[in-house]
């Protein structure tokens, strides 16, 4: 009598950011395998973030099918608060994603399910399930990112309270004279932590700085990434 061994199985998972788009083979382990990322420039038409997206799904679905495991399906997550089709209706960081229903525009096989999820909620249950070395049941997770992402577990579960957007921080309002915030508000958690904030306020400290010096004196060429190595070498602007 031959025996039945079960395949490796992995899900494919898309993080839809305001900075990069990002896919990876998750295996039922919760290890992250083959990291794959593109830039969003979330300045572009849809159709050419979307192409991205297909892109690096077909990439996951080629490795995953190299290696034998069978692929359960696709979760995606972004910021806002995707409905069962993807479609989210205020993205300030993705502004062109604004009520698209991606899942209807990606090629992938009509067998897998595709799940969408907002990517503090994702971030929150994923720490939940693989990060924590000690079981609680309850936890926050922030997700510092261009914007700032958040999740809370209560009990076990994903709380989203009864308009489903409970776990959300980012746009809690801190000081209401505070800067502009992409949302339209001023003041939010976000317009103070995020990389989005972080960029603004270098922005304002160097405007009549010699110390622009050392970005090429081109305020645009300013971003997080910039802003640590200059850091990390003195700067104390
Ligand atoms: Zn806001």
């Amino acid at each position: 009598m031959s025996k039945t061994v079960d395949k490796a199985q992995c899900v494919i998972a898309v993080d839809i950011g305001g900075t990069r788009l990002r896919a990876a083979s998750v295996t039922e382990y919760g290890e992250i395998r083959h990291l794959k990322q593109r830039k969003t420039l979330p300045r572009r038409y849809v159709q050419a973030i979307i192409s991205d997206i297909n892109g690096l799904i077909e990439e996951q679905e080629r490795y995953s099918h190299e290696r034998g495991f069978t692929v359960r399906g696709i979760g995606i997550i972004s910021p806002g608060y995707p409905d069962v089709d993807g479609r989210v209706s205020i993205t300030p960081n993705i502004p062109c994603l604004t009520n698209v229903p991606i899942k209807n525009y990606l090629k992938k096989d009509p067998a897998v399910p595709v799940l969408f999820e907002n990517d503090g909620n994702a971030g929150a249950y994923g720490e939940y399930i693989f990060g924590q070395k000690k079981k609680v049941r309850h936890l926050v997770v922030l997700t510092l990112g261009t914007g700032l992402g958040s999740g809370v577990v209560a009990d076990g579960k994903i709380a989203r309270g009864t308009e489903g957007v409970s776990g959300e921080l980012g746009h809690v309002t801190l000081n209401p004279d505070g800067p502009q915030c992409l949302c339209g508000k001023s003041g939010c958690l976000e317009s103070y932590f995020s990389g989005f904030a972080l960029v603004q306020s270098a922005k304002t400290l160097l405007k009549d700085s010699r110390h622009l010096v050392g970005y090429k004196n081109n305020i645009e060429a300013i971003t997080p990434e910039t802003i640590a190595e200059k850091a990390r070498g003195g700067d104390r602007i």
